[in-house]
């Protein structure tokens, strides 16, 4: 039942990252087969996310999961605070229906903790928002939005995992996440 409601409710939450992606999309350079943000990251999810995901792992084909399975263990003997991402075959998320809500979220300009503009990593390597970032000052520059021509001021979202697992509509489906830890720790 959890798994059901989990599913309507990234179902809701796909529309409105859609749009907030759209929102943004004079900034956005994500397209198929850019992975780089699959390459380095410690992927935090919940356990019912990790119980979706494994849904998708179990789809595989026995060749796909025997290289993820191969993956997980090079991660495990590695850094495994930043590590590509053990789903990632052939530079395409093997899983990538099941994928975690912040796979989804990741590539808009969100909010840290002290509320400031927390650019995706992938700014500094000329992706996303990287034509409004200023590198010295690493924050992002409003001469640079206006200079480019860009039509919206970039809006800075509130994604985080907690954020999107404490949405009311998590509780109104009664929606158990669970404890939340890096990805490569759900394989110990
Ligand atoms: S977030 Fe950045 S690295 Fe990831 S797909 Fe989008 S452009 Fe590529
Ligand atoms: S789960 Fe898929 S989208 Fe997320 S980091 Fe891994 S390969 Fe990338």
């Amino acid at each position: 039942m959890s798994i059901e409601n989990y599913e309507k409710f990234l179902e809701v939450i796909t529309e409105d990252l859609e749009k907030i992606f759209d929102y943004q999309k004079e900034y956005i350079c994500c397209k198929k087969g850019c992975s780089h943000c699959c390459k380095r990251g410690d992927y935090p999810m919940s356990e019912l996310e990790f119980e979706y995901l494994m849904k998708g792992y179990n789809e595989n084909n026995e060749t796909v999961k025997k290289k993820i399975n191969e993956n997980i263990e090079i991660v495990k003997n590695g850094d495994t605070d930043s590590y590509p991402c053990p789903f990632l075959i052939d530079n395409s998320c093997s899983i990538y229906k099941y994928r975690p809500l912040v796979c989804r979220a990741f590539g808009v300009l969100t909010e840290d903790s002290k509320g400031n503009p927390s650019f995706p990593f992938c700014t500094t390597i000329g992706l996303n928002f990287s034509k409004i970032y200023d590198s010295e000052k690493k924050h992002l520059s409003s001469r640079l939005v206006k200079e480019n021509n860009f039509k919206i001021f970039p809006r800075i979202f509130r994604l985080s995992n907690n954020v999107i697992m404490n949405l009311p509509l998590a509780k109104e489906l009664n929606l158990n996440f669970g404890e939340a830890k890096k990805m490569i720790d759900f394989f110990e």
